[in-house]
């Protein structure tokens, strides 16, 4: 069961809740001061492009400029 990271917008607490599939965000109540203006929050860890490009030296070429 998925535990959600809920902030009050009612006195800024944060706490976590168990949220089922049946519960709605309306019916998630601060423990801190009762209030039903907990907002969830999204903290997906957003993993975009994760292209582990390491290395590709560009100008890594061995100067042998020949100027005679
Ligand atoms: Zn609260």
């Amino acid at each position: 069961m998925p535990i959600y990271d809920f902030s009050c917008g009612q006195c800024g607490a944060t706490f976590e809740e168990l949220v089922r599939s049946t519960t709605k965000d309306e019916e998630v109540v601060c423990p801190e001061c009762g209030g039903k203006q907990a907002e969830r929050q999204i903290s997906a860890p957003s993993v975009l492009g994760a292209s582990s490009n390491v290395g590709g030296g560009g100008c890594s070429a061995p100067a042998g400029s020949g100027f005679t």
